[in-house]
């Protein structure tokens, strides 16, 4: 069995971040990711509101600079899934084999929420998408409709609108939630159009989307919106099921952390967007990453006991 300082689960800014400060406290850190190095944030184009970089900066760039760096600090990184945790050994079990460790951060962040609407799974990657950057080019000249109120949704309908003719923006109420600047842009772009107090109860098609079916939620009226995709951005869930019944979840399942990011288990902390808090942003996984990397040290190092400053 392979045995490492302090293990990391999950490549996104916050563990990129903890690995990072891991690697100069010189601690024999262990990264595991299951898909892409960088974390969700990849599904963005751009980010805008990163410290340091005036006119935003490429998320590929932003994540692949944070890869580098971690791997000139000599942290080993493999492409494995966490299927299971041993809290109480400090285990972590990939199905490729089973590591153990001193200290464990929790990194594996949030995956997109979906609508759970019929036709949503039979038609996810022939015209249902969680990724505008991924999928948008596939979209030029076409018709698509965009759900949710927030950030992320605002950000990929500005993204949208540079490929597709028309870019119908479905939103549960009247307001949004996106932030004001955010907000301005998108009403003066041309190519959006808002449809507030809808939702979307079903998506229609043969062997791509065809039509979303669109509930006004004021009058309870129904009607078929014709469409040639659908970008879902209605927040997130964590990825988190591999801890239940192991670790402190609150009720949707993130992971309840103290500030110095330690968990219910001894020698286990949590940092990123599988954390409960009250704002989600890249900046301050990062923050996470690096009180966790501090905190797992300390712990590493006998210089803080059970977790606990
Ligand atoms: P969010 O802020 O939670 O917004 C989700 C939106 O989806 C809300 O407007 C919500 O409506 C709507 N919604 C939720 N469930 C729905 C359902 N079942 N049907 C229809 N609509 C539904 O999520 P997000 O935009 O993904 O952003 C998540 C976090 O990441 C936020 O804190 C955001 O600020 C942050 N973020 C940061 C950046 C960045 O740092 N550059 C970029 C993107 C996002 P209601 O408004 O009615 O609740």
């Amino acid at each position: 069995m392979e045995k490492h300082e302090l293990i990391i689960i999950g490549g996104g800014p916050a563990g990129l971040t903890a690995a990072i400060y891991a690697g100069r406290s010189r601690l024999d850190t262990l990264l595991i990711e299951k898909a892409a190095v960088g974390g969700r944030i990849l599904m963005s184009e751009m980010i805008e509101n990163y410290p340091g970089f005036p006119g935003g900066v490429s998320t590929l760039e932003l994540m692949g600079r944070m890869e580098n760096q971690v791997k000139e600090l000599g942290v080993k990184i493999v492409s494995e899934e966490v299927l299971g945790l041993d809290p109480a050994a400090l285990k972590v079990n990939t199905g490729a084999g089973v590591y153990a460790a001193e200290a464990i951060i929790l990194a594996s962040g949030a995956r997109p929420r979906k609508l759970n609407v019929p036709g949503e799974t039979q038609y996810t990657g022939r015209g249902v998408s969680y990724c505008a950057t991924c999928d948008a080019p596939f979209f030029k000249g076409k018709t698509v409709v965009i759900v949710g109120g927030g950030d992320a949704m605002a950000e990929e309908a500005l993204y949208l609108s540079r490929f597709a003719a028309s870019v119908s923006l479905v939103h549960r109420r009247s307001e949004l939630r996106a932030s004001p600047i955010l907000q301005e842009r998108i009403r003066q772009d041309k190519k959006i159009h808002f449809i507030l107090n809808s939702v979307v109860s079903r998506i229609n098609g043969n062997i791509k989307v065809e039509s979303v079916t669109l509930k006004d939620l004021l009058s309870g009226n129904e009607r078929d919106f014709s469409c040639d995709g659908i970008f879902v951005y209605i927040g997130q869930e964590p990825e988190t099921g591999y801890l239940k019944g192991k670790i402190d979840l609150d009720e949707a399942g993130f992971i309840r952390a103290g500030e110095n990011m330690s968990t219910s288990a001894a020698g286990i902390f949590a940092c990123g967007d599988c954390r409960k808090k009250g704002f989600y942003q890249v900046v301050n996984a990062c923050g996470d990453g690096a009180v966790a990397a501090d905190a797992a040290y300390k712990y590493v190092t006998g210089t803080v006991k059970n977790g606990v400053k």
